[in-house]
């Protein structure tokens, strides 16, 4: 899994599928539910920390499943499309709304699985309308298998949604935008991407900020007043230019990381009182 994951870390699936078409997966999940076989989706892996042990059962790879519509201020993507290019197709269109968007390295069906945000905006704030799957076997193999949720039914909440309380799996959304000019969108697109580059560790592989934002605090400034800065367990490091970033120095071990984590958890715990809970999701044999 450490081709498929921004970490570059993680042990082997023991089966892994890149389905193309919502007919394969449905085969894919009803295999998995009629054969007691575990299995998990992947995006692009960028918010993933895969065991050294790897990934026991079946991986569904969203990669393949890849489709990109307009209909006037409409946009749907599947999800397997990556938040790059739906950001993209919608400056060149003309269609404001996902600027924030344009630097996080996931797919589709990861940032609405998460309520991806930055720069003040949410996925919550765009999207209008979800396809999904409930992967049961009565629901797969009924007539109409595919659920049709509306923005307000997705429950989203920060970093999280009805996708992760409910194990639905993601097929697409649709986003509605507004008109504006596309030079402006791609300025602004251009101002964030150098906000990110100037201030997160995007050198090095890494999943992201590792904690979520605990109520009334940052993680990143925890860390750093822990005198935490740089400090390292084997290949993985508190980012010296973001402590809220664990980054893949070279060589980490998914252990390495996670060992960090609980370094760091323990040491704000103590210091401060603050219990960080984890953002980057943890899967996998452990
Ligand atoms: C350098 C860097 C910067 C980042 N910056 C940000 C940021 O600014 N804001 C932010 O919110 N996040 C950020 N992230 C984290 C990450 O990019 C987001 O959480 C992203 O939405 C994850 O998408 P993914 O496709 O990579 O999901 P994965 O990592 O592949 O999966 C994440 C979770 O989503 C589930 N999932 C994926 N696809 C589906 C589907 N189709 N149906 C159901 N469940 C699914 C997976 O099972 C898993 O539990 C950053 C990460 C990195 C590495």
């Amino acid at each position: 899994m450490h081709l498929h994951t921004s970490y570059e870390i993680g042990g082997p699936a023991q089966l892994y599928a890149l389905p193309a078409s919502q007919a394969e997966i449905i085969r894919l999940l009803l295999f998995a539910l009629e054969h007691d076989v575990p299995w998990m989706v992947v995006g692009k892996g960028s918010n993933l920390l895969v065991s050294d042990d790897g990934i026991p059962g079946l991986v569904i790879s969203t990669d393949a499943y890849h489709k990109l519509t307009r209909d006037e201020n409409y946009i749907s993507a599947f999800c397997g499309v990556s938040l790059k290019e739906l950001c993209e197709f919608a400056q060149e269109n003309g269609l404001s709304g996902l600027e924030f968007a344009s630097g996080i390295p996931g797919s589709v069906g990861g940032a609405v699985f998460m309520n991806a945000g930055a720069y003040g905006g949410e996925i919550k704030d765009v999207l209008y309308c979800s396809k999904a799957l409930h992967p049961v076997v009565e629901s797969l193999s009924s007539d109409n298998p595919v659920l049709h949720i509306k923005a307000e039914e997705h429950d989203f909440g920060y970093r999280s949604s009805a996708f992760q309380s409910k194990g639905w799996f993601h097929l697409s959304s649709v986003f509605k935008l507004e008109y504006a000019d596309p030079d402006e969108i791609k300025a602004k697109m251009d101002d964030l991407h150098q906000q990110r580059w100037s201030k997160q560790p995007m050198e090095y592989p890494s999943g992201g900020s590792t904690f979520k934002r605990p109520e009334g605090y940052f993680a990143g400034k925890l860390i750093q007043d822990c005198g935490l800065r740089g400090y390292s367990i084997g290949g993985a490091q508190v980012s010296e230019k973001h402590c809220g970033f664990i980054i893949n120095k070279g060589g980490a071990t998914a252990k390495d990381v996670s060992d960090l984590i609980q370094h760091i958890q323990a040491t704000v715990l103590e210091r401060f009182g603050v219990e960080l809970q984890t953002e980057i999701r943890k899967v996998g044999r452990w």
